[in-house]
């Protein structure tokens, strides 16, 4: 009886044994194809990431905005001219864009305000920093007002009050095409700073319609 129950034990012993050594066989088979699978996963995903990069370059440039409403030309491109105000070259830091005076500006980039100013060859001028970017508008209507309750840009005529430090979306009115500042007619001079340094307006206009094209199209 004794022995029976002995025999009978080592046999579920060695039936455990077994069952447990093949199990732990088929999981470690299984996690290390599991493993190779998720290299795998790993590879594609990078893959994936990469190609979500390049089509979320695409698509985070259709979120800007067009400066500037009832757009007539492109009087002035960025770079070295030679300046119609003084006749020497000079440098030219930004893009204008012609348009009829009182024409609305818009914000290019969602972004705060981070300067307001009425006093310089810029004319009445706001600065929108977004990130690594910053956007300047000048020769607008308005002046600014540095009251106790902040520095606003007003213009009445236009409806726009932007206090300093405000968040402004991409789209949104900020001002209008005026004669503010040193300028022989009605345009924006917009300029766009990427870490401090200068970049050409045109060449961002120009990757904001190739996605726009793109979109267009799919
Ligand atoms: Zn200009």
């Amino acid at each position: 009886m004794i022995y029976r129950i002995r025999v009978r034990w080592s046999r579920w012993l060695a039936i455990i044994a077994a069952t447990v050594l093949f199990s732990l066989a088929v999981n470690n088979f299984g996690h290390l194809s599991l493993k190779a699978a998720d290299v795998t996963e790993e590879a594609g995903a990078v893959l994936a990431e990469n190609s979500l990069v390049a089509q979320d370059i695409s698509a985070v440039w259709e979120k800007g905005s067009f400066p500037v409403e009832n757009f007539q030309s492109y009087t002035s491109g960025f770079g070295y001219r030679i300046s119609p105000v003084t006749g020497k070259r000079q440098f030219h830091n930004g893009l204008d864009l012609a348009a009829p005076r009182g024409s609305y500006i818009r914000n290019w980039w969602g972004g705060k305000v981070s300067d307001l100013s009425d006093n310089t060859a810029c004319g009445t001028s706001i600065t929108i920093q977004s990130g690594s970017w910053q956007h300047v508008y000048c020769h607008m209507e308005g002046h600014v007002d540095d009251s106790r309750n902040g520095k606003f840009l007003l213009d009445r005529e236009g409806g726009i009050q932007i206090a300093l430090g405000q968040e402004v979306p991409a789209g949104a009115r900020i001002g209008r095409i005026g004669m503010s500042g040193r300028t022989t007619g009605p345009h924006l001079h917009w300029v766009l700073k990427h870490n401090g340094g200068y970049i050409d307006p045109a060449s961002v206009l120009r990757e904001m319609f190739k996605g726009q094209a793109v979109s267009s199209a799919s």
